[in-house]
C-alpha cells in the first residue's frame, strides 16, 4: 500500500524541524492564495484566466461577469490574458494552478474540440478541472473586412469559391471557436482556404478593419458593434435561428449553407479545489448572471446569460462530454 504523502514527510524530517514545518504550513493556510481554506475563501483576489488575447469576446464576456462577481465575494476578481495556441496555454496554465479558488479559467467551446485538434494536449479538459458552470452561449457570425465585394452570402459562397487559394480567413488559433467555425464553413463549401491564425479574435478583429485579413467567423461579443457601425460586412448567423438584435441577417441554413454552431462558455477550477470553494465561486457566478446591467450588456452584443440552473458543474460537465464526443466526431484526426 501507497505510504500517505504526509505519513512518507513525517518520517523524513526530525520532530523540532517537523514544528518548523508544520508552523511554516499553518500561517501558509491562512493566507489566501497558499492554501485551500473554504472558511476564510475568498480572502485575496481571485484571478480568472482568460486563454486569449485582451480585447476580443470571451475577455469580454469575463470582464462583464468578473465585476459583480467580485462585488458579491468582496474580493476583486481580475482578468489575466493567457493566450497561445487556440486557448490550449490559458488552459494548460489553469490546469496546474494551485487547486485553492484563486484562480479559475474562463474558457468557451474550445475545451471540447482541444481534445480532437491535438495529440498532445499538456491538460484534460474532463481530469484536470472541475467545472464550476456554464456562462453563456454566443451565436457566431461570418463577417469580412470592408470592401471585400461580396453583397450577400450567397456572392459570398460564390467569391470564396472561385478565391479559394488565395482569400484569407482569421481565427484565434487551432481549437478556437472562430478555427472551428472556420473548418465548418470550408467543409460546407467544399473548399480549403488560406488560414491567418492569431493570439484571440480581438487582435484579429484589428486587422479585419484595416483590410490585412478578408473573412472571419467570430462571436457577436466581437463583431456585434462593427456590424452596427457598418465598419465590416456581414453575410450570415451560425445559429439556426436568427438574432434577436440582428433580425436583419439571415442563418447560413437560410442561405443554403451546411452550418451551425454556438459558442458555449463555461467557469472553470482546478482539479482538487475543495466543493465548498467551487459552490462559493459558483453562487458568485449565478449572482451576477442575473445582474441586469450584466444582462443588458450582453443583450447589445447578441447574446444572454444561461438559465439560472445551467450555473452548476453538472450542467458544465454534461455539456463538456457531450461536446468532446461530438467533436471528436465531426473533427479529423489531428495531424490527419
Ligand atoms: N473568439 C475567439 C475564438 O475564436 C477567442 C477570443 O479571442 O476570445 O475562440
Amino acid at each position: 500500500m501507497a505510504i500517505p504523502r504526509t505519513a512518507r514527510h513525517a518520517r523524513l524530517v526530525p520532530p523540532a524541524a517537523a514544528a518548523l514545518v508544520l508552523g511554516i504550513a499553518l500561517a501558509g493556510c491562512s493566507s489566501g492564495s497558499s492554501g485551500a481554506d473554504p472558511a476564510s475563501y475568498p480572502d485575496d483576489t481571485i484571478e480568472v484566466i482568460v486563454p486569449f488575447a485582451a480585447g476580443g469576446p470571451t475577455d469580454t464576456v469575463t470582464r462583464i461577469v468578473a465585476e459583480p462577481m467580485g462585488a458579491e465575494l468582496g474580493q476583486q476578481v481580475v482578468v489575466q490574458n493567457v493566450e497561445g495556441a487556440g486557448g490550449t496555454v490559458g488552459a494548460g496554465e489553469a490546469s496546474q494552478a494551485d487547486p485553492d479558488g484563486y484562480t479559475a479559467l474562463l474558457h468557451h467551446i474550445g475545451m471540447s474540440t482541444a481534445p480532437s485538434l491535438y495529440a498532445d494536449l499538456n491538460f484534460d479538459p474532463v481530469e484536470d478541472f472541475e467545472p464550476v458552470g456554464l456562462v453563456t452561449e454566443v451565436p457566431m457570425t461570418i463577417i469580412s473586412r470592408p470592401g471585400l465585394g461580396p453583397a450577400d452570402m450567397d456572392e459570398l459562397v460564390s467569391y470564396i469559391e472561385e478565391n479559394e487559394g488565395s482569400i484569407t480567413l482569421a481565427h484565434a488559433g487551432v481549437g478556437s471557436a472562430s478555427n472551428l467555425c472556420g473548418l465548418l464553413l470550408e467543409d460546407a463549401l467544399g473548399v480549403d482556404v488560406q488560414e491567418v491564425p492569431y493570439d484571440g479574435t480581438g487582435p484579429a478583429m484589428t486587422d479585419i478593419l484595416g483590410g490585412q485579413v478578408d473573412i472571419m467567423c467570430d462571436q457577436t461579443t466581437n463583431t456585434a458593434s462593427q456590424i452596427t457601425s457598418g465598419a465590416v460586412d456581414v453575410y450570415a448567423v451560425t445559429t439556426p435561428e436568427r438574432v434577436e438584435v440582428f433580425p436583419d441577417i439571415p442563418t447560413a441554413q437560410e442561405e443554403g449553407v451546411d452550418l451551425e454552431v454556438s459558442v458555449w462558455h463555461g467557469l472553470y477550477l482546478p482539479a482538487g479545489t475543495p466543493e465548498e470553494i467551487v459552490e462559493t465561486l459558483r453562487a458568485s457566478l449565478e449572482t451576477a448572471l442575473a445582474d441586469q446591467a450584466v444582462i443588458d450588456a450582453l443583450a447589445d452584443l447578441g447574446t444572454a446569460p444561461v438559465a439560472a440552473d445551467q450555473v452548476t458543474p453538472d450542467a458544465l460537465s454534461t455539456r463538456l462530454q457531450e461536446q468532446i464526443d461530438l467533436w471528436a466526431e465531426v473533427l479529423p484526426e489531428p495531424g490527419s
